[in-house]
């Protein structure tokens, strides 16, 4: 047995990797580095609206939701949870405060939010430190209370030797950094008041903090590098480790392998999209956009991948494609208009019409909702719907139709797309 090759190491392709290994195959994950994970929030954005699995139905036939099972995501979810731990719900969002004291709606959340929780009743108290940049107490507050919530800041005198995140990070990792930080915050606490922080805190240190602290303290996602993403990567990878996943960091798939599909499955269409970007720009079913190979169903038997400045093959009886989309630049569009998978060459799909308009606080930008279209068991498939592997997957970012940014369904998708694609895998075992 091979086993599986994931290519991409965020969270689609790392989580992916796990499930896969639980599942009894041997994994081995190709990526040029690890992902987006380490920049994010630290939360897991499903649906950013009230009610997620209640809303997802209505959503376009072209939504990667349509295609993913509520099975599949909690899969996907309570996979990625049992090495991160999170609190929240699919059923309902939460609603957390920014750093600059918006209301963000997410699904799930490290521990170290969890008393961030917008309720009726409750108290906020705002602080800040003095050494680090980004983070505006009073601002936030006043944001919040515009908004009906009780909030009011402070500013503590506190610095590091740096005005990050990490360095910060490190200072309060140092012994009694952090009682320190919590017998400050008790002293200028009110009675019942949560306390805000600045997320710059590892969860052991949060837990310190709150401890002295005698409040429940909570912490404000600020701008990269996130210390709860990067926790949340770090605790994927360990996982990755202790569960015996290979992983070939700086490798870059370039290419795949193939054989006749020994089962005979052909792509009903001849793997000719119908709505594919072309050359130039417009659509067609009579050539291949450049860049795309035309494939017909065939079997996926290794995944070429560029390392150390020579070409390797990796042996794969499935192929789980977690290379992030656009945002990773696994698919490019260039400034003739061209949309391109940069690893495999397939088929990226894109709404009609101006991919990208000027109205920059207007609608969203409909080039982000490019990608690959993927059947049930989430394989890439041609215009006509069918598969263009029989064991290639695709997942996370790869896929196409959502608004991910704007609606706030990245790591939903992610997670979701992945277990369904184990899932598939594990029916042919
Ligand atoms: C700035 C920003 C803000 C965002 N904000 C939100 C938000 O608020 N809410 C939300 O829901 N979503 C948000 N997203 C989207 C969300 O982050 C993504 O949907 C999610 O990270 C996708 O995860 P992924 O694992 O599919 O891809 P990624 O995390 O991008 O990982 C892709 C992986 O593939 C690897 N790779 C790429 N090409 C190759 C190749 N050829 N060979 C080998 N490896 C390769 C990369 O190195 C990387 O490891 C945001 C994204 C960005 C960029």
């Amino acid at each position: 047995m091979n086993g599986t090759v994931v290519v991409g190491a965020g969270i689609a392709g790392l989580t992916a990797a796990l499930m896969a290994r639980e599942a009894g195959c041997k994994v081995t994950v190709v990526s040029l580095g690890f992902g987006g994970l380490q920049l994010s929030a630290g939360t897991l954005d499903v649906l950013g609206v009230p009610e997620p699995l209640a809303e997802m139905p209505a959503l376009d036939a072209s939504h990667p939701y349509a295609k993913i099972t509520p099975e599949a995501l909690s899969a996907g979810v309570e996979a990625f949870t049992r090495y991160v731990p999170m609190e929240g719900s699919l059923a309902s969002t939460t609603l957390l405060p920014t750093a600059l004291g918006a209301l963000r709606p997410t699904s799930f959340y490290p521990p170290s939010f969890a008393a961030g929780r917008i309720e009726n009743g409750a108290s906020y108290l705002i602080v800040g430190f003095t050494g680090l940049k980004d983070f505006y107490p009073r601002l936030a507050a006043e944001n919040l209370a515009s908004q009906g919530v009780d909030a009011r800041a402070e500013t503590v005198e506190l610095t590091a030797p740096g005005d990050t995140s990490l360095p910060f990070s490190r200072m309060l990792d140092q012994p009694g950094a952090a009682e320190g930080l919590g017998e400050r915050l008790a002293h200028i606490a009110r009675p019942g008041e949560r306390i805000g922080i600045p997320a710059v805190a590892r969860s052991g240190v949060w837990e310190a903090i709150q401890r002295t602290a005698g409040h429940p303290v909570f912490q404000i996602p600020i701008a990269p590098p996130s210390i709860p993403g990067l926790e949340a990567n770090e605790l994927l990878r360990e996982a990755c480790a202790g569960n015996r996943v290979d992983i070939m960091l700086n490798g870059r798939a370039i290419g795949l392998r193939t054989e006749e599909d020994p089962l005979g499955l052909r792509s009903a269409g001849g793997g000719l999209p119908e709505d594919v970007r072309t050359p130039d720009g417009a659509t067609s079913d009579s050539a291949l956009p450049a860049g795309t190979r035309a494939s017909d169903g065939r079997r996926i038997t290794g995944v070429e991948v560029r390392i150390a400045g020579s070409v390797k093959t990796v042996d794969a009886d499935h192929v789980i494609y977690a290379g992030g989309g656009l945002d990773s630049g696994a698919i490019v569009f260039d400034s003739y208009g061209n949309l391109a998978d940069t690893a495999f060459g397939l088929p990226v799909f894109a709404p009609e019409g101006e991919l990208v308009h000027g109205d920059v606080w207007g609608p969203p930008q409909p080039l982000f909702a490019a990608g690959l279209r993927v059947d049930a068991d989430m394989r890439p498939v041609d215009g006509r719907g069918a598969p263009l592997y029989t064991n290639l997957y695709a997942v996370g970012g790869m896929l196409g139709g959502a608004q991910r940014h704007r609606e706030k369904s990245g790591e939903g998708i992610a997670l979701g797309s992945a277990a369904q694609a184990v899932c598939a895998i594990e029916r042919t075992l």
